[in-house]
Protein backbone atom coordinates (compact mmCIF):
# COMPACT_ATOMS: atom_id res chain seq x y z
CA UNK A 1 0.00 0.00 0.00
CA UNK A 2 1.54 3.38 -1.05
CA UNK A 3 1.20 5.96 1.61
CA UNK A 4 -0.06 8.98 0.03
CA UNK A 5 2.32 12.27 -0.13
CA UNK A 6 1.15 15.81 -0.19
CA UNK A 7 4.66 17.94 -1.10
CA UNK A 8 4.85 21.41 -0.97
CA UNK A 9 7.85 23.01 -3.04
CA UNK A 10 7.92 26.99 -1.96
CA UNK A 11 11.16 27.49 -4.78
CA UNK A 12 12.57 30.52 -3.79
CA UNK A 13 9.58 32.13 -1.76
CA UNK A 14 8.73 32.32 1.73
CA UNK A 15 11.01 33.79 4.80
CA UNK A 16 11.79 32.62 8.36
CA UNK A 17 8.46 34.32 9.19
CA UNK A 18 6.74 32.36 6.62
CA UNK A 19 7.77 29.27 8.60
CA UNK A 20 4.90 29.37 10.56
CA UNK A 21 3.06 27.92 8.51
CA UNK A 22 4.22 24.45 9.73
CA UNK A 23 2.56 25.33 13.15
CA UNK A 24 -0.72 26.14 10.89
CA UNK A 25 -0.28 22.42 9.33
CA UNK A 26 0.37 20.86 12.45
CA UNK A 27 -2.22 21.58 14.46
CA UNK A 28 -4.47 21.29 11.19
CA UNK A 29 -3.22 17.64 10.40
CA UNK A 30 -1.94 16.32 13.14
CA UNK A 31 -3.56 13.35 12.68
CA UNK A 32 -3.59 13.17 9.04
CA UNK A 33 -3.13 9.74 7.00
CA UNK A 34 -1.37 11.30 3.86
CA UNK A 35 2.16 12.35 4.68
CA UNK A 36 2.84 16.10 4.89
CA UNK A 37 6.18 17.29 3.00
CA UNK A 38 7.68 20.99 2.81
CA UNK A 39 10.06 21.92 0.52
CA UNK A 40 11.68 25.83 1.68
CA UNK A 41 14.71 27.37 0.15
CA UNK A 42 18.05 25.71 2.13
CA UNK A 43 18.99 28.12 4.29
CA UNK A 44 15.48 27.60 5.99
CA UNK A 45 15.68 23.73 6.15
CA UNK A 46 17.42 24.15 10.23
CA UNK A 47 14.92 26.34 11.32
CA UNK A 48 11.80 24.53 9.67
CA UNK A 49 13.06 21.15 10.95
CA UNK A 50 12.91 22.96 14.26
CA UNK A 51 9.42 23.85 13.90
CA UNK A 52 8.55 20.84 12.40
CA UNK A 53 10.02 18.76 15.38
CA UNK A 54 7.83 15.59 15.80
CA UNK A 55 4.64 16.66 13.83
CA UNK A 56 3.65 15.75 11.10
CA UNK A 57 5.25 17.83 8.42
CA UNK A 58 8.36 16.98 6.38
CA UNK A 59 11.53 18.72 5.02
CA UNK A 60 12.83 18.42 2.23
CA UNK A 61 15.39 20.33 -0.31
CA UNK A 62 14.85 21.78 -3.87
CA UNK A 63 18.22 19.90 -5.32
CA UNK A 64 21.69 19.08 -4.60
CA UNK A 65 24.61 18.63 -6.41
CA UNK A 66 25.56 15.14 -7.28
CA UNK A 67 29.45 15.06 -5.62
CA UNK A 68 29.48 14.24 -2.06
CA UNK A 69 32.11 17.16 -1.45
CA UNK A 70 34.63 19.54 -3.00
CA UNK A 71 34.59 22.94 -5.43
CA UNK A 72 31.50 23.38 -5.92
CA UNK A 73 30.80 27.28 -5.02
CA UNK A 74 26.90 27.83 -3.82
CA UNK A 75 25.97 23.99 -4.17
CA UNK A 76 25.14 21.86 -1.17
CA UNK A 77 25.51 18.11 -0.96
CA UNK A 78 22.58 15.74 0.09
CA UNK A 79 24.86 14.75 3.37
CA UNK A 80 24.37 18.21 4.25
CA UNK A 81 20.93 18.12 3.36
CA UNK A 82 20.00 15.21 5.58
CA UNK A 83 22.71 16.45 8.45
CA UNK A 84 19.64 19.36 8.50
CA UNK A 85 17.06 16.65 9.58
CA UNK A 86 15.28 17.08 5.79
CA UNK A 87 14.54 13.45 4.86
CA UNK A 88 13.79 14.26 0.96
CA UNK A 89 15.33 16.04 -1.82
CA UNK A 90 13.81 17.17 -5.18
CA UNK A 91 15.77 16.71 -7.93
CA UNK A 92 15.39 17.42 -12.12
CA UNK A 93 12.90 19.99 -11.34
CA UNK A 94 11.56 21.38 -15.35
CA UNK A 95 12.82 24.49 -13.95
CA UNK A 96 16.65 23.20 -12.89
CA UNK A 97 16.40 21.27 -16.13
CA UNK A 98 15.42 24.99 -18.07
CA UNK A 99 17.43 26.92 -16.22
CA UNK A 100 20.90 25.01 -15.43
CA UNK A 101 20.47 22.69 -18.48
CA UNK A 102 20.14 19.48 -16.25
CA UNK A 103 20.21 16.25 -18.13
CA UNK A 104 18.58 13.18 -17.32
CA UNK A 105 22.05 11.40 -16.58
CA UNK A 106 22.11 14.76 -14.17
CA UNK A 107 19.49 14.20 -12.75
CA UNK A 108 20.05 10.33 -12.00
CA UNK A 109 23.31 11.14 -10.41
CA UNK A 110 21.75 13.90 -7.87
CA UNK A 111 18.75 11.33 -7.60
CA UNK A 112 21.44 8.51 -6.22
CA UNK A 113 23.40 11.01 -4.16
CA UNK A 114 20.12 11.70 -2.62
CA UNK A 115 19.45 8.19 -1.45
CA UNK A 116 23.05 7.10 -0.96
CA UNK A 117 22.60 9.99 2.33
CA UNK A 118 19.52 8.52 3.08
CA UNK A 119 16.97 10.87 1.83
CA UNK A 120 14.34 10.48 -0.56
CA UNK A 121 14.54 11.43 -4.17
CA UNK A 122 11.61 13.12 -5.81
CA UNK A 123 12.10 12.91 -9.50
CA UNK A 124 10.89 14.96 -11.64
CA UNK A 125 9.70 14.78 -15.30
CA UNK A 126 7.13 16.01 -17.70
CA UNK A 127 6.74 17.26 -21.44
CA UNK A 128 6.83 20.94 -22.72
CA UNK A 129 3.89 22.51 -24.58
CA UNK A 130 5.18 22.18 -27.73
CA UNK A 131 6.20 18.27 -27.34
CA UNK A 132 2.18 17.30 -25.82
CA UNK A 133 1.03 19.28 -29.57
CA UNK A 134 3.01 17.18 -31.68
CA UNK A 135 1.97 13.88 -29.73
CA UNK A 136 5.73 13.33 -28.18
CA UNK A 137 4.44 13.57 -24.62
CA UNK A 138 4.64 10.09 -23.97
CA UNK A 139 8.02 9.38 -25.84
CA UNK A 140 9.71 12.05 -24.02
CA UNK A 141 8.31 11.09 -20.79
CA UNK A 142 9.40 7.52 -20.98
CA UNK A 143 12.50 8.29 -21.81
CA UNK A 144 12.92 10.66 -18.87
CA UNK A 145 12.30 8.26 -16.46
CA UNK A 146 14.68 5.70 -17.99
CA UNK A 147 17.01 8.24 -17.57
CA UNK A 148 16.43 10.35 -14.42
CA UNK A 149 15.41 7.25 -12.38
CA UNK A 150 18.35 5.25 -10.34
CA UNK A 151 18.95 1.01 -10.42
CA UNK A 152 18.08 -0.53 -7.29
CA UNK A 153 15.66 2.75 -6.60
CA UNK A 154 12.68 1.22 -4.06
CA UNK A 155 9.31 2.50 -2.68
CA UNK A 156 11.57 3.73 0.25
CA UNK A 157 14.35 6.27 -1.58
CA UNK A 158 12.08 7.47 -5.03
CA UNK A 159 9.09 9.37 -5.64
CA UNK A 160 8.12 10.11 -9.38
CA UNK A 161 6.57 13.79 -9.91
CA UNK A 162 5.15 14.00 -13.48
CA UNK A 163 5.00 17.77 -14.03
CA UNK A 164 3.98 19.31 -17.70
CA UNK A 165 6.18 21.99 -18.19
CA UNK A 166 3.54 24.17 -19.72
CA UNK A 167 1.03 22.99 -16.06
CA UNK A 168 3.28 24.65 -13.73
CA UNK A 169 2.48 27.96 -12.13
CA UNK A 170 0.13 28.51 -15.15
CA UNK A 171 -3.30 27.61 -14.05
CA UNK A 172 -3.65 25.32 -16.55
CA UNK A 173 -3.72 21.26 -16.36
CA UNK A 174 -3.98 18.63 -18.85
CA UNK A 175 -7.37 16.76 -19.13
CA UNK A 176 -7.82 13.89 -16.37
CA UNK A 177 -7.54 11.29 -19.35
CA UNK A 178 -4.30 12.81 -20.14
CA UNK A 179 -3.09 12.54 -16.18
CA UNK A 180 -4.21 8.96 -16.05
CA UNK A 181 -2.57 8.11 -19.17
CA UNK A 182 0.69 9.19 -18.18
CA UNK A 183 1.07 8.05 -14.88
CA UNK A 184 -0.72 4.66 -15.37
CA UNK A 185 2.83 4.25 -18.40
CA UNK A 186 4.97 5.53 -15.81
CA UNK A 187 3.19 2.81 -13.18
CA UNK A 188 4.06 0.01 -16.25
CA UNK A 189 7.78 1.58 -16.99
CA UNK A 190 8.28 1.38 -13.36
CA UNK A 191 7.62 -2.20 -13.42
CA UNK A 192 10.11 -3.07 -15.92
CA UNK A 193 12.64 -0.81 -14.61
CA UNK A 194 12.54 -1.86 -10.90
CA UNK A 195 10.54 -4.43 -10.87
CA UNK A 196 8.22 -5.14 -8.09
CA UNK A 197 9.30 -2.30 -6.11
CA UNK A 198 8.24 -0.22 -9.42
CA UNK A 199 4.79 -0.80 -7.34
CA UNK A 200 5.90 0.57 -4.38
CA UNK A 201 7.27 3.86 -5.58
CA UNK A 202 4.89 7.30 -5.53
CA UNK A 203 3.45 8.90 -8.32
CA UNK A 204 2.39 12.64 -7.86
CA UNK A 205 1.07 14.59 -10.37
CA UNK A 206 2.21 18.26 -10.45
CA UNK A 207 1.39 21.45 -12.21
CA UNK A 208 -1.36 23.76 -11.13
CA UNK A 209 -2.97 21.74 -8.40
CA UNK A 210 -4.93 23.65 -6.41
CA UNK A 211 -7.89 23.40 -3.81
CA UNK A 212 -10.28 23.39 -6.90
CA UNK A 213 -9.39 20.40 -9.06
CA UNK A 214 -7.35 18.65 -6.43
CA UNK A 215 -10.47 15.95 -5.27
CA UNK A 216 -10.44 14.86 -9.31
CA UNK A 217 -6.95 14.55 -9.29
CA UNK A 218 -6.62 12.38 -6.67
CA UNK A 219 -9.26 10.39 -7.44
CA UNK A 220 -7.31 9.09 -10.87
CA UNK A 221 -5.69 5.81 -10.72
CA UNK A 222 -1.87 5.68 -9.79
CA UNK A 223 -2.29 9.48 -8.37
CA UNK A 224 -0.80 9.18 -4.97
CA UNK A 225 -0.62 12.50 -4.33
CA UNK A 226 1.02 15.96 -5.54
CA UNK A 227 3.89 18.30 -5.88
CA UNK A 228 2.55 21.69 -5.24
CA UNK A 229 4.09 24.54 -6.15
CA UNK A 230 2.07 28.22 -5.79
CA UNK A 231 -0.76 26.79 -3.70
CA UNK A 232 1.83 25.56 -1.04
CA UNK A 233 3.01 28.73 0.18
CA UNK A 234 -0.30 29.40 2.14
CA UNK A 235 -1.81 27.08 4.52
CA UNK A 236 -5.47 28.79 3.66
CA UNK A 237 -4.20 26.70 -0.16
CA UNK A 238 -2.20 23.82 1.00
CA UNK A 239 -4.45 22.46 3.54
CA UNK A 240 -7.71 21.77 1.65
CA UNK A 241 -5.17 19.98 -0.60
CA UNK A 242 -3.95 17.87 2.00
CA UNK A 243 -8.06 17.00 3.30
CA UNK A 244 -8.76 16.59 -0.43
CA UNK A 245 -5.74 13.62 -0.47
CA UNK A 246 -6.04 12.18 2.88
CA UNK A 247 -10.14 11.92 2.35
CA UNK A 248 -9.40 10.25 -2.02
C1 LIG B 1 5.97 23.10 -9.20
O1 LIG B 1 6.72 24.05 -9.21
O2 LIG B 1 6.46 21.97 -9.02
C2 LIG B 1 4.56 23.32 -9.42
C3 LIG B 1 3.82 22.27 -9.66
O3 LIG B 1 4.10 24.61 -9.36
P1 LIG B 1 2.57 25.09 -9.38
O4 LIG B 1 1.81 24.22 -8.43
O5 LIG B 1 2.62 26.52 -8.94
O6 LIG B 1 2.08 24.92 -10.78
Amino acid sequence: MRRKLAAGNWKMNGSIAALEMIDQLSQAHGDAGCEILLCPPAPFLIPAREKASSGPVAIGAQTCHAATAGAHTGDISASMIAETGATHVIVGHSERRESYGETDAEVQAKAKAGQNAGLVAIVCLGESLEQREAGEALPVIKAQLKGSVPAGSTGADLVVAYEPIWAIGTGKIPTMAEIAQVHATLRADLKDLLGDAGNDVRLLYGGSVKPGNAADIFALPDVDGALVGGASLKAADFSPIIQALDAS
